[in-house]
């Protein structure tokens, strides 16, 4: 899938803000931020969405973000989200969550 825009940002083969990294996967600053922080949490293989993650990396990929929100200094409040599908928002067809924080956030999202 190397015409996947984040399987090149794995690859390093597309600049990105890293900000973390494990086995399972990376993380790196959204570049459009809608919030102080907005980091995006992606695993390492190709997946296109949350409707095709596997239990053996769901795990990691909590855990993944759990440690993003810890190291950007947001662990005491913040949100993620992922969408899955163009009608509910998603551009890049490489599964992300987005974490968001550092700001009061609105409910419900639009
Ligand atoms: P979504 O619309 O949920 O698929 O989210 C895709 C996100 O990827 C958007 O928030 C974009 O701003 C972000 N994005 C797109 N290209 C890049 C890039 N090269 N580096 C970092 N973030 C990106």
């Amino acid at each position: 899938m190397m015409e996947c825009l984040f399987c090149k940002i794995v690859a390093g083969e597309i600049p990105a803000a890293r900000v973390y990294e494990d086995e399972h996967a990376i993380a790196f600053r959204d570049i459009d931020p809608k919030a102080p922080v907005h980091v995006l949490i992606i695993p390492r293989p190709h997946i296109a969405s949350i409707a095709d993650l596997p239990d053996s990396l769901a795990g990691p990929m909590l855990r993944a973000i759990q440690a993003v929100a810890v190291e950007a200094g947001v662990a005491e409040s913040f949100r993620v989200v992922t969408n899955h599908g163009a009608e509910a928002g998603q551009s890049v067809f490489h599964l992300h969550f987005h974490l968001l924080g550092g700001r009061r956030m609105a409910w419900p999202p639009g």
